[in-house]
């Protein structure tokens, strides 16, 4: 049921003085983009007529064709707890469409939505995400220019003292609980400067929503604490990297799919056809999944991140991990997505690599409860445990090599996301970097 009607928001922007509306909605690389408008283009805004320029929006459309509409979701209505100095803000997320009133294929939020529609056809309500997004805080410098200098030397769990940025995320906590959030934990992470804030799960499409909103509140509650967040998933070499496990799960009719209590582990068939799917297309969607050439830094033996393609109840080295819980809370957690990427884009392949494993009944291979991290290669293959790519590169080959994959993305995004990302790759493959001259310079 839908949350406000169009008289609940005109009535609720009149009775809190709210001046300026933002219209937001999320670019292919998963950049939030935005047209404020005074309160005023209100009401054409809720008849679907705000217009904009498409082809100013990275990889959207060209000049020719470059009118396009942002319908608002009503339910994302949601009133900014700061004000500015002539009266409240507030936003919507909005779907793209075409000036003939059809969605736009380039619209990653829409994509999800169309999705969902074949998770529906197979008989499921909803696919639910609990996301666990990871960040580090660094000091400004004086002319607001992020340093690299951590603002502590905490780790896991840890409490002020040694946690100087608890004050800055007990900040970003409060703010986003006043635009509605449900914060379940909020904590110093392992790495010194690093923080996890996890809120409550939701159908995939709010859950999407949320992350983007809350990298919006973390940013900007920072920057008042004069800290820089960042979400890039390796910021740091040899310490833990930023990721954002993705806690997944498939309901039918408000019942949890993924549970049975007589099944093995009390899992369903469901369940392990859905792992079989997402272990089956994990190499082929990592290009989504972790977007940038930072991400492979990340995903690599040591630090807590997957690098190899497997399944566990148990430890946290595998790709896939079964959190203890059962009953409406059975989920897997996929841990190799990090917070760079698209949401929704990342959702939507995830959902598509698991219900190819449902339709088709795939098995998943035998959990792995041993340290994989210490496993030799030979032991891995024994196995069957293969590698995540180990660059951009050589995810982007794979994304192009799976057609489930590629059709989850739909043409439009497929094709404007791998331009995008192969000219990504080529500009870091061509650049001289740092450690090349310190390896090279005196020794030839
Ligand atoms: N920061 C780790 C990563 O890169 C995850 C740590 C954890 O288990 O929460 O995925
Ligand atoms: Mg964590």
């Amino acid at each position: 049921m839908a949350k406000y009607t169009r008289e609940d928001i005109l009535r609720i922007v009149e009775e809190e003085n709210v001046k300026y509306i933002r219209l937001q909605f999320t670019d292919i690389l998963g950049t939030i983009k935005n047209v404020e408008i005074p309160i005023s283009q209100l009401e054409k805004a809720l008849d679907n007529k705000m217009m904009f320029d498409g082809s100013s929006i990275e990889g959207f459309v060209r000049i020719e064709e470059s009118d396009m509409y942002l319908y608002p979701d009503l339910d994302t209505f949601v009133i900014f707890p700061w004000t500015a100095e002539k009266g409240k803000v507030a936003r919507f997320i909005c779907d793209v469409y075409n000036a003939d009133g059809t969605p736009f294929e380039g619209c990653p939020r829409y994509n999800l939505k169309r999705v969902l529609k074949e998770m529906e056809a197979l008989g499921f309500t909803d696919f639910n995400l609990g996301p666990e997004p990871e960040f580090f805080l660094f000091k400004l410098d004086e002319k607001g220019e992020p340093t690299l200098e951590l603002n502590d030397k905490g780790g896991y769990f840890d409490l002020a003292p040694t946690d100087l940025g608890e004050n800055c995320r007990r900040d970003i906590v409060l703010e986003l609980e006043e635009m509605g959030f449900e914060i379940e934990a909020s904590h110093h992470e392992v790495a010194p400067g690093q923080h996890e804030i996890d809120f409550k799960y939701a159908n995939a499409i709010k859950a999407c929503d949320d992350i983007q909103t809350f990298k919006l509140v973390v940013k900007t509650v920072a920057r008042k604490h004069g800290l820089h967040a960042t979400f890039m998933p390796k910021p740091l070499f040899g310490v833990n990297g930023s990721g954002m496990h993705c806690n997944l799960s498939l309901f039918k009719n408000g019942e949890n799919a993924f549970f049975d209590p007589n099944g093995e582990l009390q899992l369903s068939d469901t369940a392990r056809h859905f792992i079989a799917g997402v272990l089956k297309h994990a190499p082929n969607f990592t290009a989504v999944t972790n977007p940038t050439v930072n991400s492979y830094k990340r995903l690599v033996p040591g630090y807590e991140a997957p690098c190899y393609v497997a399944w566990s109840a148990r430890n946290r080295s595998p790709l896939i991990r079964i959190p203890a819980s059962r009953g409406m809370s059975t989920r897997i957690e996929v841990r190799s997505v990090d917070p760079a990427a698209n949401p929704y884009l990342a959702m939507a392949v995830l959902l598509a690599a698991g219900l190819d494993g449902i339709k088709n009944k795939l098995t998943p291979p035998a959990p792995v409860d041993r340290n994989i991290y210490v496993m030799t290669k030979e032991e891995r293959l024994a196995e069957g445990i293969v590698d995540l790519p180990a660059t951009l590169a050589q995810a982007l080959e794979n994304l192009k090599s799976d057609e489930v994959i590629v059709s989850a993305l739909g043409k439009h995004l497929f094709e404007h996301f791998v331009e995008a990302k192969e000219i990504e790759w080529d500009m870091f493959r061509t650049a001289v970097h740092q450690w090349e001259r310190e390896q090279y310079m005196t020794l030839y």
